[in-house]
């Protein structure tokens, strides 16, 4: 039955847009698990360079009314200055994309440095790891390959090139392919201004923008593979029910922004205790159960 309500609804390619920072300073000085099963852990949001939440905000606006011109479907991690999603983590963040299936999952930051005059863009892609990252990895460089092309291409701007990274907690959750934009660095004074300029912005959006229509078509993907899920999901519901998950999250004010899927969200939120119950399935799971676990939910 489930596939009858989701084959009319997923019917375009959903691009998750997840504007860095905008944590509470409580919440994000708390710490999480960079991978399910993992004993390291790192703070949630470390707030960024001082200015970023909001370029990185008014950066995904334009990148989302573009795309939705372009025929895609659209969800922002958030839509305000605030992140509030889950428990406002990168977990969250990942969640988020995960149970909405996201084509891409598509992060937003502005770099910073201690030299004033660095400056450029570059993409952040998930390093290789079994159990983690080794469902998204290869679609995940190449539209890091693409979309650093294209934003190069629209903005001008000096190519830093892609850098891979283990270290990134919305990496190691994420079962969609995802990538990491630092469309700039706000410490450069010059690059500062352009990136706080909506002529600049919209620049950035529409190489953004280009960078997703050379990885995903805003057809029917998502469709397909919605249709040949139905039994691995069952299996995964019940499997969930038996973890020590304790989502929550409530995905109140993340629903109301994805355009035209309420259907989609209320399924999702079975789905969504299950990949909370990785990150406490240290003690009974372990890599292999969570590998196993990760396979099954990821949409490609
Ligand atoms: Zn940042």
């Amino acid at each position: 039955m489930r596939r009858v309500v989701l084959a009319p609804l997923a019917a375009a390619a959903l691009i998750c847009l997840d504007p860095g920072h905008g944590t509470p300073p409580a919440i994000g000085a708390q710490t999480e698990p960079i991978g399910p099963g993992s004993h390291v852990t790192k703070i949630k949001d470390g707030g960024g360079t001082a200015g970023e939440a909001a370029v990185n905000l008014a950066i995904a606006k334009r990148t989302r009314t573009l795309l939705l011109h372009a025929g895609y479907r659209v969800a922002m991690t958030r839509t305000g200055p605030t992140f509030r999603y889950g428990n406002g983590g990168n977990i969250a963040r990942a969640q988020f994309c995960n149970v909405r299936h996201a084509a891409l999952m598509l992060r937003l930051h502005a770099d910073g440095a201690v030299n004033p005059r660095a400056h450029g863009i570059s993409t952040l892609y998930p390093a290789f790891r079994r159990g983690w990252t080794d469902d998204i990895y290869a679609q995940s460089l190449r539209a890091a390959r693409l979309v650093q092309r294209s934003l190069v291409r629209a903005t001008g701007a000096a190519d830093l090139g892609l850098v891979p990274r283990s270290d990134l907690t919305g990496f190691n959750w994420a079962n969609v392919p995802a990538i990491l934009v630092e469309a700039g660095f706000l410490t450069n004074p010059t690059e500062r201004v352009r990136l706080e300029s909506s002529a600049y912005q919209e620049r950035v959006a529409r190489g953004l923008v280009a960078g997703v229509e050379a990885y995903v078509r805003p057809g029917r993907r998502l469709m397909r593979s919605a249709v040949r899920r139905p039994s691995s999901w069952t299996r995964l519901r019940r499997s969930s029910t038996s973890g020590a998950g304790s989502a929550r999250s409530t995905g109140v004010s993340a629903a109301s922004n994805s355009s035209r899927s309420s259907t989609i969200v209320r399924d999702s939120a079975s789905l969504r205790r299950s990949s909370s119950a990785r990150g406490s399935s240290r003690g009974s799971g372990g890599p292999s159960t969570t590998g196993a676990l990760r396979r099954v939910t990821t949409s490609r």
